[in-house]
């Protein structure tokens, strides 16, 4: 079908005779706060935000706007970042935030696992578990925004995965909206279930383009009664390396986050906040930031200090938190690094992902391949090296105008995706495609995985209404309004 053109006003006059009162939000300053993303890079003015208060709510919904054609994009927490959550900028698309389907359906401490809605924001989901004595392990800097429906629609990972998984290892079962407004109840308990198809892996890092996802059932784990924090000092990121692969095996798996720092990092943070220290005496091109947690009788701190004498070899200086509070600010250099990166502006932001065994190699060269083509810009390095999950940013020189950061922009993520190609790693190893992503993605995907995606998206959403033109480009048959 061709794209159609309808007013502006008969699309919302359709999808207010659907919706219950009060669920839908179409003057300018109430969706306001619906239209930017955590960064701010990314706008979109939607046709209508829809805020539903039940299942039923996103059913009605959705068969309104497959049966009249009108474009759907779910929202959580605003902080995925590439552009796949804000509707596009036209005013042509629905917003269906799901920030009023928040609740806790259930939890238990002998499943070890939780039933929580998809609006929930992570931080009050870890909370709950918190509560019965659990943990729900998905932890990164976003968990007091993002919502649990956007960790499976983009698979979140965070500091934990070397221990615990990424989102798709912790989600026991969904329940999702299909394009057409039927509900699929895939809520399980269960750890053991092979019948058939594992469907719900379909939703999981689906971008919102599959269908909206209402209730999510995760996984918990005892909550640690210990948890020991180090932050070491090192010659370079092959140092480092070396040091994930013997505390794996010599602190008995213990590990919960090996997050790794490059001096620039460091340097960041230190000048985000007065009054903040270098945090050892001797001043170290590489920095990783360890955490070990378990519970039971198990003596976590004696098990990190033996491991880190015995890695002296590799460590240059380093600390050990004495204090939950000094592990606290260990942490803070972290976070801050990351709130101060930008100098305040824009930075090019990169997620890639290579085998952790060439992660080494990989910042070695990507770096070098980014000296020689930009030796004007600053590169800042950290990541979660237990996935070999790198952030590999770009911030432009002082007083760069507009037009040459975005060719800087351009060129150097270039530099950076042609080294990632050259290790088979990933583009995008956390905030996903987008539309941001999509160009690169779509020139190095091979056609057999083009063709069966494209198979999958044309059976669950035949219109095409669901997140139209994130991770593949929009069909031509979706629904345009007439008034921009
Ligand atoms: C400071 C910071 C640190 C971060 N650190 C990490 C990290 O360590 N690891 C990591 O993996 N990511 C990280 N992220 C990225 C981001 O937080 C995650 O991608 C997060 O899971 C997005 O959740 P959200 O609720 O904000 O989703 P949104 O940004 O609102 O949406 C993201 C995508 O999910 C879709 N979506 C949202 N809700 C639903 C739903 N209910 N049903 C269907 N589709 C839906 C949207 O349409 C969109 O495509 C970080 C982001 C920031 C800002």
């Amino acid at each position: 079908m061709d794209a159609v053109t309808v007013p502006r006003e008969k699309l919302l006059a359709t999808l207010k005779a659907a919706l219950p009162y009060g669920i839908l939000l179409s003057a300018k300053d109430d969706i306001e706060r619906y239209t930017r993303d955590w960064s701010g890079d990314h706008f979109g003015m939607p046709l209508a935000v829809v805020r539903p208060r039940s299942v039923d709510d996103v059913s009605l919904l959705m068969r309104c706007c497959s049966a009249n054609n009108i474009p759907v994009v779910p929202q959580g927490g605003l902080t995925g970042l590439v552009g796949a959550a804000v509707a596009a900028p036209g005013g042509g698309e629905v917003v269906i935030s799901l920030e009023r389907l928040n609740k806790l359906r259930s939890i238990s401490a002998i499943d070890f696992a939780m039933v929580v809605e998809a609006g929930c924001i992570l931080e009050e989901a870890k909370r709950h578990a918190e509560a019965e004595d659990c943990i729900l392990p998905i932890t990164f800097g976003a968990q007091g925004s993002c919502r649990v429906g956007g960790n499976v629609a983009t698979n979140a990972g965070g500091f934990n995965v070397l221990r615990y998984g990424m989102t798709r290892d912790l989600v026991l079962g969904l329940e999702v909206v299909l394009a057409d407004g039927r509900v699929w109840n895939g809520l399980k308990l269960l750890r053991k279930d092979n019948r058939g198809y594992d469907l719900k892996q379909l939703f999981i890092g689906s971008e919102g383009t599959l269908g909206v996802v209402t209730a999510v059932s995760l996984k918990l784990f005892p909550k640690p009664t210990q948890v020991e924090t180090a932050l070491v000092g090192l010659r370079s990121v092959s140092d480092a390396m070396a040091l994930y692969a013997r505390a794996r095996r010599e602190c008995s798996d213990l590990v919960t986050a090996f997050e790794l720092i490059l001096r620039g990092g460091i340097d960041i943070a230190l000048g985000a906040r007065a009054g903040l220290r270098d945090p050892l005496s001797e001043v170290c091109p590489v920095y990783v930031l360890i955490e070990a947690s378990a519970g039971g009788r198990v003596d976590l701190h004696a098990i990190l200090q033996d491991f880190l004498i015995s890695a002296g070899d590799l460590i240059v200086d380093g600390v050990v938190a004495s204090s939950r509070a000094q592990g606290d600010q260990l942490w803070l250099l972290r976070e801050l690094m990351v709130e101060a990166q930008g100098r305040g502006g824009r930075y090019l932001r990169t997620d890639v992902s290579v085998p952790i065994s060439t992660l080494a190699g990989f910042v070695e060269d990507a770096l070098q391949a980014l000296a020689k083509s930009h030796p004007d810009a600053l590169p800042v390095t950290y990541g979660h090296v237990g996935d070999g999950n790198i952030h590999l940013n770009v911030v432009p020189p002082v007083g760069m105008d507009g037009r040459a950061i975005d060719v800087l922009f351009h060129e150097t993520e270039g530099v950076i995706f042609d080294v990632v190609d050259r290790y088979n790693g990933s583009l995008s190893a956390e905030h996903g495609i987008g539309k941001v992503k999509q160009q690169a993605f779509l020139k190095r995907i091979d056609d057999v995985s083009l063709d069966l995606a494209g198979r999958i998206k044309d059976a669950l959403d035949p219109g095409g209404i669901m997140s139209p033109g994130r991770i593949f480009p929009p069909r031509a048959s979706v629904q345009e309004t007439g008034e921009r």
